[in-house]
């Protein structure tokens, strides 16, 4: 599962990433409503851990104003009366906890949210006889289950909510790396690759389509 964590305080965003990466939580960091604006718009995430007070503003304000589309939001805040916490809650948070909150609670929590029926990420993912639980990460081909390592099942994700669309590899990396992550240039190239043997050995031939220059897409046909 891939984060944002959007917390004013570093010592406390960077034990957070810490102690979720440990429970295989990846958080990327946002120090401000400005960073989350542009790491949300250039990356994709399976939920938000969002404090409340940040120097650019209330994320309570900032929340309501977030498409429908957006991720589950769990709230992690000092504001902590029960009239603070029914606010956060009607104005849309997924979920509410008070600092101080320990890693593994919060890492329980987002599973949950994750996996609440009427979000998003309740729904299997397909494309072309090729599924993708994203709560579990398991995959299959014409129901058959096979294994992929986790950057390749990442991109199959990327991909596969993208059925038939052509995805530039900016994206893709943006996806599959956090922002702090030193990508080397043919890093991207080596997980395709490795994504392409594993869809062929599971009967999924020829679905993984690159497009010089561009980027990749999924979906029946040749190249
Ligand atoms: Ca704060």
């Amino acid at each position: 599962m891939r984060i944002l964590i959007v917390e004013d305080n570093p010592a406390l965003s960077t034990l957070l990433a810490e102690r979720l990466g440990v429970r295989g939580i990846n958080a990327d960091l946002a120090a401000n409503l400005e960073d989350a604006d542009h790491l949300l718009h250039a990356g994709q995430y399976d939920a938000i851990l969002l404090d409340l007070g940040l120097p650019d503003g209330d994320g309570l304000i900032w929340l309501a104003g977030q498409p429908d589309s957006r991720p589950p939001v769990l709230v992690l805040t000092a504001r902590g009366t029960l009239h603070e916490r029914v606010k956060g809650l009607d104005t849309g948070a997924d979920d509410y906890l008070v600092k101080p909150a320990e890693a593994e609670e919060i890492a329980a929590r987002l599973r949950a949210i994750r996996r609440r029926p009427g979000t998003r990420e309740s729904v299997q993912l397909e494309c072309g006889g090729l599924s993708l639980n994203p709560v579990t990460r398991e995959v299959q081909f014409n129901l058959n289950p096979f294994k992929l390592g986790g950057k390749e099942t990442e991109m199959l994700e990327i991909l596969i909510r993208n059925c038939g669309r052509v995805i530039p590899r900016e994206r893709i990396e943006a996806g599959i790396y956090g922002a702090d992550e030193a990508v080397t240039p043919n890093a991207l190239e080596a997980i395709a690759s490795r994504l392409r043997k594993r869809l062929s050995d599971a009967g999924a031939d020829g679905m993984l389509h690159t497009v010089r220059g561009v980027g990749y897409y999924l979906g029946n046909g040749s190249d």
